[in-house]
């Protein structure tokens, strides 16, 4: 993998905004060049920190790290705008510099039925899409980007947890075509009903979604029912800004007037381990990352759900009202 960390705009931005002290947060996957990005800035004179906690998403950010060590700038790599806070924030997207004419003539093997698709993109590829678009349309294919709505920096921007932006488009395409990796491809297949299509640039693979949902579908309904039988339940809360999804107060008042034992739990990051000591406790709820629940509830000994499943299991919304939302 080639990665064009805009080393130009990176150091034009600190330039600007002088500042003397940086804590900079870069994805799992390329911690391994924090020495070079280091050296990058101390050439500056700019004191710098890595933060070494996982940064899984746009919404990861080291807000309160930040706010600890006292630095006038943010430094998040890999991940577009999503959030402003009183300490300033230099996102920093990185391009992923890859080949990808294999793939788009491939994926015109799984296209050939339908005529309008729907397109987005995870955020290293956006410099690709006016090549991408032209692509298709000397196909003959009409593309739609997915709308920016929500937290979504650009029109057919992807994140794992914003859908709203492919659903505005649905009526008018046949299909969504997704370049990026499964997470997105697989949150797209949740959150709409029209089939999803993945360019998988790190297998290099096209890929179909088909099927994905029903099977998710079951495990979902199952974790629905562990909640109404359930005596105690905990909620559980990042203490991420960028993770909020749903009130703990709400859920807290509504189970406890069902005769259920209820606690509200706070960490940084939901891990099984973290959880593990909570014996009594029968089923969880978070509301960090819906994708916790959707996608790694096989990590988790306990039933753990989102938000609007334990709507579902209140039954303050019904399984159709869920279905017809999307589970993201
Ligand atoms: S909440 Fe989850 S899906 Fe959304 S940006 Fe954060 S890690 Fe990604």
């Amino acid at each position: 993998m080639v990665f064009d960390f805009e080393k130009e705009k990176l150091i034009a931005e600190l330039k600007k905004r002088k500042p003397k002290k940086v804590l900079v947060q870069l994805p799992e996957g390329i911690k391994k060049e924090a020495s070079k990005i280091s050296k990058l800035i101390e050439a500056l004179g700019i004191e710098v920190i890595f933060s070494g906690q996982t940064c899984w998403g746009a919404c990861s950010l080291a807000y309160f790290e930040a706010k600890a060590l006292g630095v006038d700038l943010i430094v998040h790599f890999g991940h577009a705008e999503f959030l402003r806070t009183d300490i300033p924030v230099l996102y920093i997207e990185i391009k992923d510099i890859l080949n990808l004419n294999f793939l788009l003539e491939k994926s015109l093997e799984y296209l050939k039925k339908y005529k309008t698709i729907g397109f987005s993109y995870s955020i290293q590829h956006r410099h690709e899409l006016e090549k991408i678009q032209k692509f298709y349309e000397n196909k003959n294919k009409k593309i739609i980007l997915s709308k920016k709505l929500g937290k979504i920096a650009y029109e057919g921007h992807i994140l794992g947890c914003q859908y709203e932006g492919l659903k505005a488009i649905e009526k008018k395409v046949n299909c969504f075509l997704i370049l990026g990796n499964e997470f997105h491809s697989i949150g797209a297949a949740l959150a709409v009903k029209k089939p999803v299509f993945l360019i998988d640039v790190y297998n290099n693979k096209i890929k179909t979604m088909e099927g994905i949902k029903e099977k998710v579908l079951k495990q979902r309904a199952i974790a629905i029912e562990k909640l109404k039988e359930a005596k105690n339940v905990g909620i559980i809360s990042e203490i991420k800004l960028g993770q909020l999804f749903g009130s703990a107060k709400y859920l807290v008042e509504k189970l406890k007037k069902q005769n259920k034992n209820v606690i509200s739990i706070s960490m940084d990051e939901l891990t099984p381990e973290k959880i593990m000591n909570f014996y009594d406790i029968d089923v969880f709820i978070e509301l960090a990352c819906p994708r916790i629940a959707l996608d790694d509830s096989a990590r988790y000994s306990k039933p753990i759900l989102t938000f609007k499943e334990a709507l579902v299991a209140i039954g303050e919304k019904s399984w159709k009202e869920l279905l017809e939302s999307g589970l993201i």
